[in-house]
């Protein structure tokens, strides 16, 4: 993997862009979760702003050791078939390539392993292949992490190599936020470039990505999302929605029609998760969220509208379809462990302080 960019990685290197906040930091803090941020995305901070956007998804707080909140809150550990390899809706396979990120979000709802010590990655590709092969109904398999792009290119390639035998898959996909954080990881590599190009003669490819925030899409990260859609991927975009960051509708409205503008089509806007060290500062109440994305779909057309607002429980994927009246909400699961599950459309009551439905939420 070849690139030069510098990694603020400790407090030291923090204090040279913002003295001020890493005054208010501990290096245990950055033991228990780790910081690594891109000198070119701490860049796009306006350092006069202490509420800046980019700053708050990307430098820790000291809210981070609040300890509300669990670490696991889709049922992930439950749904492991093999190390690194999820296994929940039946047709899609989830493969933990790495613990490692460009970026390690302050939100992330992978907090318990992203730059730790774990057992929950990838042990060896092919067990994780050789049970895709034995489960014909798996037809998509998503590789994640952490960032799969902080895979090395030979990992990638034995991945792509592997996965684009399999006649039952229809495609692959790969989660990654490096066109966001470290767009010098796809614009500095034409090995990388031609692996993509390659496999996806062969097998359709897609990344998934997470733009946040409008200010998150410069010309370098523009430049690295037509690189691969020059390589022919098709990119899609799951926002986060974050209390501090992009909790205003015409935030995401602009984020969702600058994002259609260079071909990426915004799918998803997630409910942050109740997650240990995130919950207490990232989540926005479900009415609130409800409010922004009317709006949203107010100020959007077309494929700008085209995202669904859920949030990741351990039965499914839950959509949030908005309120019947003010104590009551509409719910339908857009994907579900259970298939049967799948589309029915219930109620659930809601006040001004609901900010989750958990996996006991049944249709
Ligand atoms: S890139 Fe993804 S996995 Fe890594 S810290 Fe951010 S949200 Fe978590």
């Amino acid at each position: 993997m070849k690139q030069t960019q510098k990694m603020i990685r400790n407090l030291e290197s923090l204090r040279h862009y913002l003295p001020d906040v890493a005054a208010q930091l501990s290096e245990e803090l950055l033991e228990q979760y780790p910081m690594a941020i891109p000198e070119y995305y701490l860049n796009l901070i306006d350092f006069s702003n202490k509420n800046d956007p980019i700053l708050r998804m990307s430098v820790p707080s000291p809210e981070e050791l609040q300890v509300d909140g669990t670490f696991d809150t889709s049922g992930e550990c439950q749904n492991t078939k093999a190390s690194g390899l999820q296994h929940k809706y039946s047709e899609t396979a989830l493969i933990l390539s790495t613990n490692l990120c460009a970026m390690y979000c302050r939100y992330c709802f992978r907090k318990r392993l992203v730059g730790l010590d774990t057992e929950e990655t990838v042990a060896d590709v092919d067990a994780v292949v050789d049970y895709i092969k034995q489960h014909p109904e798996i037809h998509n398999v998503l590789i994640s992490g952490g960032d799969s792009f902080l895979n090395s290119n030979g990992k990638i390639a034995e991945y792509l190599e592997k996965l684009c035998e399999i006649d039952h898959l229809d495609y692959i996909r790969f989660g990654t936020k490096t066109p966001i954080v470290l767009p010098q990881r796809i614009l500095g590599d034409p090995e990388l470039q031609q692996i993509l190009r390659t496999y996806c003669a062969k097998k359709q490819l897609y990344v998934s990505t997470q733009y946040n925030h409008p200010n998150e899409l410069s010309k370098e990260s523009v430049a690295a999302i037509r690189c691969l859609q020059d390589q022919g991927i098709i990119i899609k975009n799951q926002s986060v929605l974050l209390r501090g960051v992009n909790d205003s509708a015409d935030t995401l409205a602009t984020l969702f029609k600058s994002l259609t503008k260079v071909g990426i089509v915004p799918y998803y806007l997630f409910q942050c998760r109740p997650v240990t060290g995130v919950k207490t500062h990232f989540q926005v109440p479900i009415k609130q969220g409800i409010e922004i994305v009317q709006n949203v779909k107010r100020q959007t057309s077309g494929n700008a509208k085209d995202f669904r607002y859920v949030l990741s429980n351990e039965r499914g994927k839950l959509e949030i379809l908005g309120c019947k009246d003010q104590d009551t909400v509409l719910l339908q699961y857009h994907q579900a462990k259970h298939t049967k599950e799948c589309s029915v459309i219930f109620e659930r009551k809601i006040t001004d302080q609901t900010y989750w439905y958990d996996g006991n939420t049944k249709p």
